[in-house]
């Protein structure tokens, strides 16, 4: 993918000098943490507000993802000290990607920029200063991407390479390392909204609306504190989720297989008859054999046609936009 743009003066028109910057940090069982990262966070508004960089109005809207510890009560502590730290929180659990949902579509009509970030920083508060700086030359989304997994176990560094290469061999648009961690202008979150789909994926939506994105590189550190709220279900829930929602293309690889059978049991049908005539097959093998091979093939190549048709349905019910305009010049 290419993501050297020319920025014309259009991009970046009517685009506050200090956008106002919110942060989204979706929160679930994040008692532990937070307590660390809220002031990071807040520190790091004040260094951007200082910079020049971010309005004083930006904020951080962390998202209580239906946690079963002190989580909210917390953020309400953490609100009442600061109130550029504000809150919501879901009535039940219903995973990082809805949380992150939920606090985007709740900051756009106040923010000029978003950024989701994780709660426990790892995720670099650096890397969302050039973030910002990159927003205000014009970019509309700047993927957060991690130059090495050192952080990570060899379990997950495999379980994510598997899941980056499945994708792309899919024909998935999708950023190499890149996970949650994104800035989103408002023009790309009022694209986002047009999205009317429940089986949520949102950092696929993203490389599929296109608008001028660049990237950022960083250094992924472990978490400071509490574990991994992705238990392995969670994370294979969510790769299937990635993979089902964008394409159906494994449908049409039954169709394929199919084909592919169909040329076999040529072969295996000469052969089959070779054997029979040549008096070396038992009786009844042959016409056993015959009939096995040619309605598998045509059985798999009904299914891939059926597939087709199902592919079609799936892409119209999720209904989502068929363009998306960046800028227009209509006045
Ligand atoms: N998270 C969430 N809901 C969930 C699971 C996780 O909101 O059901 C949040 C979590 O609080 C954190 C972020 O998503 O801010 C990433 O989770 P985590 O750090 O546990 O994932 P990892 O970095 O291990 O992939
Ligand atoms: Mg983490």
């Amino acid at each position: 993918m290419q993501n050297e743009y020319p920025i014309t003066a259009q991009a970046t028109a009517g685009r506050r000098e200090r956008p106002v910057v919110a942060l989204v940090v979706p929160c679930y069982n994040e008692e532990d943490m937070l307590p660390v990262s809220a002031p990071q966070l807040l520190a790091l508004l004040d260094d951007m507000v200082a910079e020049g960089i971010a309005s004083a109005d930006s904020f951080i809207l962390c998202v209580d993802d239906g946690s079963r510890d002190g989580t909210w009560e917390l953020i309400g502590r953490l609100h009442a000290k600061d109130h550029r730290l504000k809150g919501i929180t879901l009535a039940h659990n219903r995973g990082q990607q809805s949380a992150m949902l939920a606090g985007l579509m709740t900051v756009r009509p106040m923010a000029d920029a978003a950024i989701t970030i994780d709660a426990d920083l790892q995720d670099s508060p650096q890397a969302v200063v050039e973030m910002v700086r990159l927003y205000r030359r014009g970019y509309d989304i700047v993927y957060g991407v991690r130059a090495s997994r050192s952080s990570d176990s060899f379990y997950k560094r495999a379980s994510a390479r598997a899941f980056y290469k499945l994708q792309s061999a899919l024909g998935l648009e999708t950023i190499y390392d890149h996970s949650e961690f994104r800035l989103m202008g408002r023009r790309a979150l009022d694209i986002l909204e047009e999205y009317p789909e429940r089986n949520l994926f949102i950092r696929g939506i993203m490389t599929s609306i296109g608008l001028k994105w660049t990237t950022v590189t960083y250094d992924r550190c472990a978490r400071a504190a509490g574990e991994t709220k992705y238990s392995f279900g969670k994370l294979l829930s969510l790769s299937v989720d990635g993979i089902t929602s964008f394409t159906a293309k494994p449908m049409r690889l039954i169709f394929g297989l199919g084909l592919v059978l169909l040329l076999l049991d040529v072969v295996i049908s000469a052969w089959v008859l070779i054997s029979h005539f040549g008096g070396n097959a038992m009786s009844g093998w042959a016409s056993l054999m015959l009939s096995i091979w040619f309605l598998g093939s045509i059985i798999l190549i009904a299914l891939g046609i059926i597939g087709e048709y199902v592919g079609k349905i799936f892409t119209e019910v999720k209904r989502r936009p068929r363009y998306n305009i960046a800028e227009s010049l209509m006045d």
